[in-house]
């Protein structure tokens, strides 16, 4: 079980297990998993692809998944005979109990998990706009992993878990989603502190990789089509990875989910670095500051390009009043209320059925990466995470003081 090498994808190469980055060039590393042939086990949730996690233990109160539905009532509008959704948030009646209510409680559980494997203690350095950073505070609360939140000012009334609130600690910065992330690169370098790693840590892919893996088993193949909002675009990158694997194991068919990423303009640089377009501007508000992304991995070996190019891929850039209509629409016909990133994905889907880059019968997955945030409150107690400290992004030595005086 979660037998594996991790190799540089450009010139695949061996290297260390922990790793983040490769020696000669930027490629992302990948893990090689032994087990060619996927062999679910008896875990809950994203345990069950074991063999496809760099894992080799589970954590059993992070035990949900993705779930995979066929749709009737947003397939009915829009005329889809074979459309798929892949639900990440809490709807208990379709079996999904993420109570973070974003697939980011695909990507928390495994890193986690995998940093306790390495050993050594560290604290472990996350900046998030809302729900990357819900997502490990629940997870840190649930196995007492010691965890720093750096997260935007006014993103701050986002960070609560479900359960009583463990090791964190939750710096509020001044600022954009960027000036968090430039704070925590100052304090991740620090002796006894590691960087969650972004787009570059095979955990974070291979949780998502299994919106991709739940979809195929429950389809009984590889779907013809992946929609997916995109900030990095790592779950696009991770959507390909799965393909790739199932394309090994061979019962699924040899085909690549082709990929359709949507972002929201004009904070969208996916779409224009692959339309070749430079965004005309830039503004602070946008639909949802959780795709925002100044920097995703787009032209290095194994990143979003690779994977747009190797699956025939497109980029959809949705406005606000798009977006919006969209979420609604998906609101009524599928009777559950969804974050607003994946109406950007709704969106897209819409456009592709208007211009035939999708057919009727084609066999289409839909991910659906937050929702249940109503739906919570009905069931759980949210327990916020008020702020320990606020600081201005240009004084990050005010982070490392606190933090060390805390120790
Ligand atoms: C993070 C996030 C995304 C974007 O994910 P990528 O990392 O760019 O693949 C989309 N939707 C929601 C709800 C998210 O939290």
């Amino acid at each position: 079980m979660g037998e594996y090498r991790v190799r540089c994808v450009k010139d695949g190469s061996e290297q260390p297990h922990f790793s983040l980055s490769c020696p000669n060039d930027d490629s992302l590393l990948r893990a090689d998993y032994k087990a060619k042939r996927l062999d679910l086990k008896d875990f809950p949730g994203i345990w069950r692809f074991l063999d496809w996690l760099p894992v080799q233990g589970i954590i059993p109160e992070a035990c949900q998944g993705s779930v995979t539905y066929r749709s009737l009532g947003l397939a009915g509008v829009l005329g889809l005979k074979n459309l798929f959704i892949s639900f990440s948030g809490y709807w208990p009646e379709k079996g999904a109990r993420m109570t973070t209510c974003s697939f980011k409680d695909l990507e928390a559980p495994p890193t986690v998990q995998r940093l306790k494997e390495k050993g050594g203690s560290p604290t472990l350095v996350v900046a998030s706009a809302g729900n990357t950073a819900r997502a490990f505070a629940q997870v840190a609360s649930q196995t007492g992993q010691p965890l720093v939140l750096f997260v935007p000012e006014k993103a701050q009334k986002r960070i609560w878990t479900t359960v009583e609130p463990g090791p964190v600690k939750l710096v509020a910065v001044q600022g954009d989603y960027y000036d968090a992330i430039t704070v925590a690169e100052k304090v991740q370098s620090r002796p006894g502190y590691v960087p969650e790693g972004g787009a570059r840590n095979i955990a974070r892919r291979d949780g998502m990789g299994t919106v991709m893996l739940d979809a195929t088993l429950k389809i009984g193949r590889i779907p013809d089509h992946y929609f997916q909002a995109v900030g990095s675009g790592t779950g696009g990158i991770s959507a390909w990875e799965a393909c790739l694997r199932l394309n090994g194991d061979g019962r699924f068919g040899s085909n690549l989910s082709r990929l359709h990423l949507a972002q929201n303009v004009p904070n969208a640089p996916i779409y224009f670095a692959w339309k070749c377009r430079e965004p005309d501007a830039c503004c602070a508000d946008m639909f949802d500051d959780v795709l925002f992304n100044r920097r995703p991995p787009f032209a290095i070996p194994g990143g979003v390009k690779d994977a747009l190019e190797a699956t025939k891929g497109e980029v959809y850039g949705i406005t606000d009043n798009d977006a919006t209509a969209a979420k609604r629409l998906f609101e009524q016909s599928e009777e559950i209320d969804i974050l607003n990133a994946p109406g950007v994905a709704v969106a897209a889907l819409q456009q592709a059925v208007s211009l035939g880059t999708v057919q009727s019968d084609d066999i289409i997955l839909l991910n659906i990466t937050g929702g249940g945030v109503e739906r919570v409150k009905e069931d759980c107690t949210l327990h916020h995470l008020p702020p320990d400290i606020t600081i201005e992004a240009s004084h990050w030595e005010d982070a490392i003081e606190f933090l060390e005086a805390g120790a």
